[in-house]
């Protein structure tokens, strides 16, 4: 048997196959409300815009002020997954 599996983007409202979505394990489904096509011409459009790109700028800085513990345990996070994804192994250890 085989089945194909179809969703309908958000944005441009278009039937598509389910691996033009990018996975997303917080989403109902395991995938992302918008195809990958929308999503990257969404992303172009903000980092091309100067003041979107200067008001994201200053308010991550702003943010990350305000939260330096949970920036550091982003920052700590993203690090733990590019270690992994490298084929090691990093145990949590309670201190
Ligand atoms: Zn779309």
């Amino acid at each position: 048997m085989k089945i194909e599996i179809t969703k309908t983007c958000n944005r441009c409202g278009i039937l598509q196959p389910i691996s033009e979505f990018q996975k997303h394990e917080a989403y109902t489904g395991g995938h992302v409300c918008i195809c990958k096509k929308c999503t990257s011409d969404y992303g172009r459009k903000r980092r091309e815009d100067p003041k979107i790109k200067e008001r994201l700028y200053a308010n991550n800085k702003i943010w990350k002020l305000r939260n330096p513990k949970r920036a550091l345990n982003i920052k700590l996070r993203s690090y733990i997954k590019i270690l992994q994804k490298n084929g090691y192994k990093v145990i949590k250890i309670n201190s």
